[in-house]
C-alpha cells in the first residue's frame, strides 16, 4: 500500500467516524448539559451508554458506579 492509498483509507475512516458522531449527536436531546465527557474523569462517555440513557448521564460507567457507591455510603 502506498502513501496515497493509506491517506485515502484514513480519510474514509475519519468520514465514517464523523458520520457516526453526527448520528449519535442527533439522537441526543438538545437541552442537556452532557457534552459526552465524564464530569469526574473527563474521559469520553461510551456513545452506547449516552444513547441508552438518552444523554441524561454526565458520568462514564466506571465513575457512575463509584458515585453511586459514595452516595450510598453517605446516607
Ligand atoms: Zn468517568
Amino acid at each position: 500500500m502506498d502513501r496515497a492509498q493509506a491517506l485515502e483509507g484514513f480519510d474514509r475512516e475519519v468520514a465514517l467516524v464523523n458520520t457516526r458522531a453526527r448520528i449519535a449527536a442527533a439522537q441526543l436531546p438538545r437541552d442537556t448539559s452532557v457534552d459526552g465527557f465524564c464530569i469526574d474523569c473527563e474521559q469520553p462517555i461510551e456513545p452506547a451508554r449516552l444513547v441508552a440513557l438518552r444523554g441524561t448521564t454526565s458520568r462514564c460507567a466506571d465513575c457512575a458506579v463509584q458515585f453511586e457507591q459514595r452516595a450510598r455510603m453517605a446516607r
